[in-house]
C-alpha cells in the first residue's frame, strides 16, 4: 500500500524508521502532473532500492517572474493513482508553507554549470532547483536519487551539488521517455494546441538530424547547429531560445565534435517553452579513419 505523506515531520519520522530497519531508499523528485517519464523513474527506483519515494512539489523558487508557476498543471488525485500503479511506496506531497516557512533564508547555488544553456534565459532557476532538491535530500535521505536525462543540465548540476556538498547520495540520470512521434514527454505538453503540437515535433526532429549528420562524419558544431535551426525555424509557432553543443562535464561550447557531446535546445512553441537534448558519443577511432580517408584522396 502506498503511503501519502503531506508533512515534513511525518516524512522524517518515517524515514528514521525505515533506516533503522536497514531499508535502502530511492527518491524521484517531481512537480507532478505525472507522465510515463516520471513513472519510468519510479519503476527503476523500485527495482534498485527497497523503498521508492516520489515527491510532488511545484517549487515556487525555481520559477521566474512571468513564468508559469500559477498555471502549472496540477491533478493530485490522478497523480496519486499513477504513482501507486508504478509501484511507489511513499508519495511525499509537502506544502509550500511547510517547505518555505516565513523567514526561510537558505539557498544552494552551483556555480559555472548554471551560467549556460537554460541558466541564461532562466536566471535563478537552478538556484531554486538545487535548493529544493537539497531540502528533499535532507528530508528523505535517499541512498539513490533518480532524474531524467530530458533535463540534462539539471541532472548534471544536481550531481555536482551532491558531490561538492558530500551528500553521500548517488544521483542517476535515466533516459528520456518520448511520445511515439519523438516528442519528449513533459507536463507542459498539455499547454500545446493541435497546431503547436505538430510544430513541437521539430525539437526531436532537429536532434535526430544532428545525430544523422554526426554519423555521416560532420564534425563542425556550427554546421550542426545551423541544420537544426533550419528545421525548427520552418515551424510557424516556434521561436528558438538556444541550440547548443557542449561537452557533458563542463557544459562548455565545443569548437569540434569529439568525445561525448550534449546537443541541447530550448524552443518556445507559442508561449510554451520546451527543452530537449541528446548525448552523442563520437568514437575517436572513427575520427581517425575519416581523416585517413580524406587524406588519401
Ligand atoms: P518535472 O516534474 O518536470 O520537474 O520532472 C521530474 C523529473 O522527471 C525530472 O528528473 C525530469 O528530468 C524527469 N522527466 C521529465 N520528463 C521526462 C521524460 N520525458 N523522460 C524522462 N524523465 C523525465
Amino acid at each position: 500500500m502506498m503511503k501519502v505523506v503531506d508533512s515534513i515531520s511525518r516524512m522524517s519520522t518515517l524515514v528514521k524508521m525505515l533506516k533503522k530497519e536497514g531499508k535502502s531508499v530511492g527518491l524521484v523528485p517531481t512537480m507532478g502532473y505525472l507522465h510515463e517519464g516520471h513513472l519510468s523513474l519510479v519503476r527503476t527506483a523500485k527495482k534498485h532500492t527497497d523503498v521508492a519515494v516520489i515527491s510532488i512539489f511545484v517549487n515556487p523558487a525555481q520559477f521566474g517572474p512571468g513564468e508559469d508557476f500559477d498555471k502549472y498543471p496540477r491533478d493530485f488525485k490522478r497523480d496519486e493513482e499513477l504513482a501507486r500503479s508504478a509501484g511507489a511506496d511513499i508519495l511525499f506531497y509537502p506544502s509550500v508553507k511547510d517547505m518555505y516557512p516565513k523567514g526561510y533564508s537558505t539557498y544552494v547555488n552551483v556555480e559555472a554549470l548554471t551560467d549556460t544553456l537554460c541558466g541564461v534565459s532562466r536566471p535563478g532557476h537552478f538556484r531554486g532547483v538545487t535548493t529544493v532538491v537539497a531540502k528533499l535530500f535532507g528530508i528523505v535521505k535517499p541512498d539513490v536519487a533518480y532524474f531524467g536525462q530530458k533535463d540534462a543540465q539539471q541532472a548534471i548540476v544536481i550531481k555536482k551539488m551532491a558531490e561538492d556538498l558530500n551528500m553521500g547520495i548517488e544521483v542517476k540520470a535515466l533516459p528520456t521517455v518520448r511520445e511515439q512521434d519523438g516528442l519528449a514527454m513533459s507536463s507542459r505538453n498539455v499547454y500545446l494546441s493541435n497546431g503547436e503540437r505538430q510544430d513541437a515535433m521539430s525539437l526531436s526532429q532537429a536532434l535526430a538530424r544532428a545525430e544523422a549528420l554526426v554519423k555521416q562524419g560532420e564534425r563542425d558544431p556550427g554546421k550542426l547547429i545551423k541544420a537544426m535551426e533550419e528545421i525548427i525555424q520552418k515551424k510557424p509557432s516556434a521561436r528558438i531560445d538556444y541550440v547548443s553543443i557542449v561537452d557533458t562535464t563542463g557544459l562548455k561550447p565545443m569548437d569540434k565534435i569529439t568525445g561525448e557531446i550534449l546537443v541541447a535546445l530550448a524552443v518556445f512553441i507559442g508561449k510554451t517553452r520546451l527543452i530537449d537534448n541528446v548525448i552523442i558519443k563520437v568514437d575517436s577511432k572513427d575520427d581517425k579513419s575519416k581523416f585517413a580517408k580524406k587524406g588519401a584522396q
